[in-house]
């Protein structure tokens, strides 16, 4: 790498954490692996090869250090007696690990072959490597049992069943010393070859991998990284590779491939040429070829255009099931977000639906481009108090774009108004001083105009008194819970399926029994699920009515699948072979068998009606709100 190409480091590269919650991430995501086992096979896979390599690093270490080898004086522990016996058996057993671990690899890779795990020579490199090591090891051992011939061989069984083998070759004492002698040098030599090949394979990922767990940058969930002093700052976003920061330079090179992340997007899922797994290979490449093999005159690559074709950086919703699938914490999504700023506010070359919703952003001030008079209809029409600057309410009912000017949405914002005021709750509407949250425009990669809405917005509140802002959106609760922090907005915030669900537990709302006999499923909002842990509140909710028949989709929680509505997507021209919403909506109707998909975000809500509508099944299957199952059952 040369030293003009290293971009200058912005923050320390592990960092500013304490030392118990450095210690924490290594012992539970290095030592304990709780990621990696977290899928059966390839995790049993890698703890088995984990174990073995460790073991046998260790005892070869303890080992050599009873020589001056590497030091003018020996440091010998090594043990005696029982506790040799003991050493010899763990040997023998690591190195079974490491034999099973290498053939389920291979199994995998040749029988199974999961279709996001592409095989590179250094794979088999790796593993035949290791193969031949531990094979040489046992065989090694095996002639020098077969020499001495001790009583206590049975503590060496791998050893001991080599030994036995090579009983029949009927060797002489000479031949059995030069045998040792070339299958020990033979298994030496491979072994070093096998740590010199480390920088230059993925095996690099032994520390690169852990060196990323800890130096991974600690926002919180579902928050984005922000360009400070965006006023005067040159670099918005990243064009090339060398303008990413160090950490995120380490994070490419630390990706080994292993395609959990695009095994769970719903992207490549929906069949698009996209998947988050080659976003990083595009990028290690790119990092390779312009920062560490470059030589003069060399141009470094343009990312969006070049390495990645323009509609790759549009294709990724940020549902972040990416980021909980990754064993090595490695972050597709804020690279995809560097590519989009750099072309929404250096390049300005984006898609038309793209332009076309920040355009009505900057002149509106919502992507639906409607006039502020649009906003809401339904809060004037049931007469909920609009909070004057400086006037006070328990409740701040931040309405969000969605359910103030989309149609089928506002239904929903009426709904839940509706439920509050049954309950009694004290609450109060910003009326025409409320603005968009700016979470589509950051998304979309305009940092500033997300921090100009930010800053005007927190102004505001600032402005007014309450004790709690309550929203039914997913995307605005993120962003006013995650991301406003960040500029000055510490506030409480409640999502609406959090305050409903308090409101039941109180017995102020009071739902009847169901009596329509549908059958209904609830699908996680990513923005609310994934990145916000808000998984029981709806089902609570949904279960305060007796009767209800509920399912549960196959993916969901955690594992949900995204609406395909995130990240700037639902202004976006998409293809209609490859929508995500009509996947997600086969899962409802041809997996859960429901009648009715429960929704607890605006955008899960347009996404599902629009499914709905352009697949022609109207009559067999329906969206809802949370809000617009509870009003149903509790005001008839
Ligand atoms: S980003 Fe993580 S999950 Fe995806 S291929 Fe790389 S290491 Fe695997
Ligand atoms: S955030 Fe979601 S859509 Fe984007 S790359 Fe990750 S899994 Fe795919």
């Amino acid at each position: 790498m040369t030293a003009e190409a290293l971009p200058t480091p912005a923050a320390p590269l592990i960092p500013r954490v304490s030392r118990r919650r450095l210690t924490g991430d290594f012992l539970l995501h290095v030592v304990l692996q709780d990621r990696v086992l977290k899928r059966a096979y390839p995790g049993i896979m890698h703890l088995l090869l984990f174990v073995g390599v460790t073991i046998q690093v260790l005892g070869t270490i303890v080992n050599l250090l009873q020589y001056p080898l590497f030091v003018p004086f020996t440091i010998d522990f090594f043990p005696r007696g029982a506790a040799y016996l003991g050493f010899e058996l763990v040997m023998d057993l690591a190195g079974v690990a490491i034999l099973l671990g290498v053939l389920m690899a291979v199994f995998r890779r040749l029988v199974l072959r999961p279709s996001y795990l592409p095989s590179r020579w250094d794979d088999w490199v790796a593993l035949g490597l290791l193969f031949l090591i531990t094979l040489l090891g046992f065989v090694s051992e095996g002639i020098r049992l077969m020499g001495v011939n001790p009583a206590w061989s049975a503590y060496s069984p791998v050893g001991a069943a080599f030994a036995g083998a090579l009983q029949g070759l009927a060797l002489t004492p000479a031949g059995i010393n030069t045998l040792h002698q070339v299958v020990f040098w033979s298994h030496v030599v491979t072994s070093l070859a096998l740590v010199a090949l480390i920088p230059f394979t993925k095996m690099r990922h032994l520390i690169t991998g852990p060196l990323n767990i800890l130096a991974r940058p600690r926002l919180q969930s579902g928050e984005l990284g922000t360009i400070e002093n965006i006023e005067e700052t040159e670099q918005l976003g990243a064009g090339k590779v060398a303008e990413f920061p160090t950490q995120a330079l380490l994070s490419f090179d630390a990706c080994v491939q292993c395609g959990r992340c695009e095994s769970v997007c719903p992207a490549t899922a929906s069949g698009m040429p996209f998947s988050p797994r080659q976003i990083l290979a595009g990028l290690a490449t790119t990092l390779r070829t312009d920062l560490v093999t470059a030589g003069g005159g060399h141009s470094p690559a343009t990312l969006v255009g070049g390495t990645f074709t323009k509609e790759m950086a549009w294709m990724c919703t940020t549902c972040g099931a990416c980021l909980r699938a990754c064993p090595l914490f490695v972050d597709p999504v804020s690279p995809i977000v560097e590519l989009r700023r750099y072309v929404t506010m250096t390049t300005g070359d984006v898609p038309g639906s793209v332009g076309e919703a920040l355009t009505q952003m900057e002149r509106r001030g919502n992507p639906w481009g409607l006039p502020k008079e649009n906003h809401a209809p339904w809060a004037t029409e049931l007469g909920v108090r609009t909070l004057q600057p400086g006037e006070a309410t328990d409740v701040l009912l931040f309405i969000g774009c969605a359910y103030g000017y989309d149609a089928r949405s506002q239904k929903a914002g009426r709904d839940l108004a509706l439920l509050l005021q049954k309950a009694g709750v004290d609450f109060a509407v910003l009326g025409s001083a409320e603005g968009c949250c700016g979470e589509t425009a950051r998304r979309l990669g305009h940092e500033y105009l997300f921090q100009t809405m930010a800053k005007q917005n927190i102004e505001t509140l600032h402005g007014v008194r309450f004790n709690r802002i309550l929203t039914a959106c997913a995307h605005c609760y993120n962003t006013l819970r995650n991301e406003y922090p960040h500029f000055g907005g510490q506030f409480e915030v409640v999502h609406h399926t959090e305050l409903l669900a308090e409101l039941i537990d109180q017995g102020t709302l009071q739902p009847g029994p169901d009596s329509g006999g549908k059958t209904y499923a609830f699908h996680d909002s990513c923005y609310l699920g994934r990145y916000n842990e808000i998984y029981q509140q709806p089902r609570a909710v949904m279960g305060s009515v007796a009767g209800l028949k509920s399912v549960e989709l196959p993916r969901r929680m955690e594992n949900g699948f995204c609406c395909g509505g995130g990240g700037g997507q639902m202004w976006m021209e998409t293809d209609p072979n490859t929508r995500i919403n009509h996947r997600r909506l086969e899962e409802v109707v041809d997996q859960a068998g429901a009648d009715v998909v429960v929704t607890a975000c605006p955008y899960c809500l347009i996404m599902m009606d629009d499914a709905i509508r352009s697949k022609g099944v109207t009559d067999a299957v329906g969206v809802v709100d949370l809000a617009e199952i509870l009003k149903e059952h509790t005001l008839p």
